[in-house]
């Protein structure tokens, strides 16, 4: 017997329709390259949607058919993830920011039909198109193109419908090893994600809220953001430039209470508000992802009365993994003790599983004791279960996912991340957290940036050195950081040496690369190696 209640696909086009149907006229801004702004709203960007779904049938483009785009934040991007779902196709968005192989390597695996691109990288696209072998069409979002294109069409149509399994979007990690790797998201995973992050705790929606998604489109899902935003009906502020003088002047002006990026963001925004006096009295949410934000960073956006969800997820984890919501007991700690917390990585919501196992035996599970650090898994049902176009699952029997991380899960479930398994420095048997050691390094007022690696050692295999980015105009000796570190973190975790550097290398979304780091530093000897 089955249940007597409706058979409601989860499928994404349903957001939408919701969206335009509820919350039609809340508006959407954009601030593009060449400084001149939009307004739209969840109804035009709806109607929007359908004529492109109309101009992608008039190019044959249907059903599993795979929609790139190359593009900064911006509503026509908006409209390109509605309406490349609701032709029945699949959105992938590409990283502008991966090396030209790399593009070379996922347009091609990913059988891409279509590319929408900024105007900015008309270059990078000229260059590569001889390169992309399936691509068929070519439509730059600017100079009027995407409005001409999907401008000759009424928007008079219906969305595909199909299965709620049905693929709608790929995502490819950029992977610190070999080629990238594809994710494909389902609809009803993405549906599923997107109610998920309606939770307070995460993206902590209602209708008052206006959102400034630093995070690129490009970048996990922009973490659900055009999803979920959709579904609560927010306000959209999108800037397609990320400066720090304007995303501040957009927060002000149009009155930004919700914010979401990776901590560089949050860093280069410190920057600016120092030098100018800039506030952003009207913030009230921040979420931060994506690598470890350091202490200062929440303590600063705490006292200015900014509530931070510390996120953790990826892009196999759609990327919801877990968030600093606050204890039943929140009110009554002292503050240094919300900071404590919030510093790690937080808790699952429903939906999500983690548990920790053996970093030599993925056999043994660890106790959630706040204590044993281990090999974080994930399950659930916006997790991976197989990279796009792989042979093999990518889980165990019991659907757990290797996360590559390393973490501790304190008894109430909160995580906190210790490392990445390719990342921990391995000395005498012990590991050090290179996360750790960074985190008390930035902490000091001089250090702009630090990364943790580890140098071979005749007698203890491994030992950590740390690279370091002064700020401008500030001056700390090595014998001064090692002091300041020896406060935070135990005497044999200590760097064996602190090199100063102008530039620490980093990736496609915006993280150190601690493999290229490791590449520049591997004839590196130490003093008594
Ligand atoms: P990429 O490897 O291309 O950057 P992702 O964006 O999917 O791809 O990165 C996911 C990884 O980022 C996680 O496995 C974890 O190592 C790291 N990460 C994400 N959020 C946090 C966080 N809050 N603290 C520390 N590390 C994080």
């Amino acid at each position: 017997m089955l249940g007597a209640m409706q058979d409601f696909d989860l499928r994404v086009t349903h957001i939408i329709d919701h969206a335009a149907r509820e919350h039609g006229a809340r508006e959407i801004v954009t601030r593009w390259a060449d400084g001149s702004e939009t307004r739209t709203n969840w109804a035009e960007v709806r109607r929007d949607a359908l004529k492109m779904t109309q101009a992608l049938r008039r190019l044959g483009v249907g059903k599993g058919d795979r929609i790139a785009t190359l593009a900064m934040n911006h509503s026509r991007h908006l409209v390109s993830w509605y309406g490349a779902v609701g032709v029945g196709g699949v959105l992938h968005t590409v990283n502008p920011r991966l090396f030209e192989d790399q593009l070379d390597y996922i347009a091609n695996h990913a059988e891409d039909q279509v590319l929408l691109y900024d105007a900015a990288f008309k270059p990078l696209v000229e260059r590569m198109k001889p390169r992309w072998k399936t691509i068929r069409h070519f439509i730059c979002f600017d100079d009027g193109e995407f409005e001409a294109w999907i401008g000759a069409e009424d928007g008079n149509t219906d969305w595909a419908t199909g299965d709620e399994r049905d693929p709608c979007m790929l995502c490819y990690t950029s992977g610190t090893t070999g080629n990238p790797k594809g994710v494909l998201y389902q609809h009803r995973s993405t549906m599923l994600h997107a109610i998920t992050g309606l939770q307070p705790s995460i993206f902590d929606f209602d209708a008052r809220a206006v959102m400034l998604p630093v995070v690129p489109m490009f970048h996990a899902a922009s973490w659900g953001l055009p999803w979920s935003g959709a579904a609560a009906g927010i306000k959209f502020v999108f800037s397609a430039v990320n400066d720090a003088a304007v995303l501040c002047e957009l927060m002000n002006r149009e009155k930004v209470t919700h914010s979401a990026g990776v901590p560089t963001v949050w860093l280069a925004t410190f920057q600016h508000m120092d030098a100018t006096g800039t506030t952003l009295p009207n913030l009230r949410h921040a979420i931060i992802g994506g690598s470890a934000a350091p202490r200062f960073m929440l303590e600063r956006l705490m006292k200015a009365g900014v509530n931070v969800a510390h996120a953790w997820g990826m892009t196999e984890t759609s990327p919801i993994g877990t968030t600093g919501a606050k204890s039943w007991d929140w009110d009554d700690l002292p503050f240094e003790r919300q900071v404590d917390i919030k510093q790690m990585q937080g808790r699952v919501p429903f939906g999500v599983e983690l548990r920790t196992v053996d970093l030599g035996d993925p056999e043994t599970v660890l106790a959630r004791d706040g204590k044993t650090s281990g090999a974080l898994q994930v399950r659930g049902p916006w997790v991976i279960k197989r990279y796009f176009q792989a042979e093999a699952d990518c889980v165990n029997a019991n659907q757990w996912f290797d996360t590559g991380d390393v973490g501790i899960i304190h008894p109430d479930g909160t995580l906190q991340l210790t490392d990445r398994t390719k990342d921990v420095i391995k000395s005498g048997g012990e590991w050090i957290s290179s996360v750790e050691l960074e985190n008390a390094a930035v902490g000091h007022p001089a250090v702009a940036e630090a990364a943790a690696i580890g140098i071979y050692h005749p007698k203890w295999d491994e030992r950590p050195i740390l690279v370091v980015v002064k700020k401008a105009a500030m001056e700390i000796s090595a014998d001064e950081l090692k002091a300041h570190l020896a406060q935070s973190v135990a005497k044999w975790w200590l760097p064996d040496a602190i090199e100063f550097v102008t530039e620490i290398p980093h990736g496609a979304t915006g993280k150190i690369s601690k493999k290229d780091l490791r590449d520049q530093f591997r004839d590196y000897k130490l003093a008594d190696a």
